[in-house]
């Protein structure tokens, strides 16, 4: 498992399972926020075992994305959150992606039941830190991006010169525009957007090459 150490804003970053997934942890004055736990739930349980994890959230439910949850979860005790929209795929994950793609082995169960229901508005807090829940459906139909002061999951919503496929059950290109329409929106440009695969970008980086955002 890839591991990538940002001091600086305190977000650690784990690359997961077999579409490479980046696993994203929160770290603010000893909490720990782990966002999209694709797979190796337990691994990543092990790499934070010096702060303290106080909640486990997907940007959505395909099983790249929740993989991990369910070890990382009976690991640490943390609460999962999911969107509404995606509570019910993320608990049957690997039949849903099973037309499409290889699910077997790899470290990666389907999501357990959410603890919370996420929806927009609503306000994840870890130590000093705020993220705020935009829904952002299109990819799936219960995809959402966490907004902070200075970065923003956006799960598999925006990739850097992309967004993510509409193609799997549950996506539409049609709301995805519509959703990417209102991101631009709320995301301020010199946002950090943390992808749910590849590399990281900036909302103004995107606005002005993404021939989505054209
Ligand atoms: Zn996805």
């Amino acid at each position: 498992m890839a591991r990538n150490v940002n001091a600086k804003d305190g977000i650690r970053q784990f690359v997961v399972g077999h579409l490479e997934t980046n696993c994203y942890a929160v770290v603010s004055d000893g909490e720990c926020l782990v966002v999209d736990p694709g797979a190796q739930g337990t691994q990543i349980a092990e790499a934070l075992d010096d702060v303290k994890v106080i909640g486990i959230v997907a940007t959505h439910g395909h099983h790249d994305h929740v993989g991990g949850v369910r070890a990382l979860k009976e690991a640490t005790g943390a609460p999962f959150s999911i969107s509404r929209g995606d509570a019910e795929r993320c608990q049957h994950a690997l039949e849903l992606s099973s037309h499409v793609f290889d699910v077997s082995g790899g470290s990666v169960e389907d999501a357990p039941e959410p603890d919370c229901l996420l929806a927009e508005g609503d306000v994840l807090k870890v130590g000093s830190r705020v993220f705020r829940v935009i829904e952002s459906p299109g990819h799936t139909e219960g995809g959402i991006v966490l907004l902070g002061e200075d970065v923003a999951f956006v799960g598999d919503t925006i990739f850097a010169g992309s967004v993510g496929r509409t193609d799997l059950v549950g996506g539409d290109a049609e709301v995805l525009m519509q959703t990417l329409d209102r991101l631009k929106r709320e995301i301020p440009p010199q946002t950090v957007l943390l992808c749910g695969h590849g590399v990281a970008t900036t909302m103004e980086r995107e606005l002005a090459t993404n021939p989505w955002f054209a």
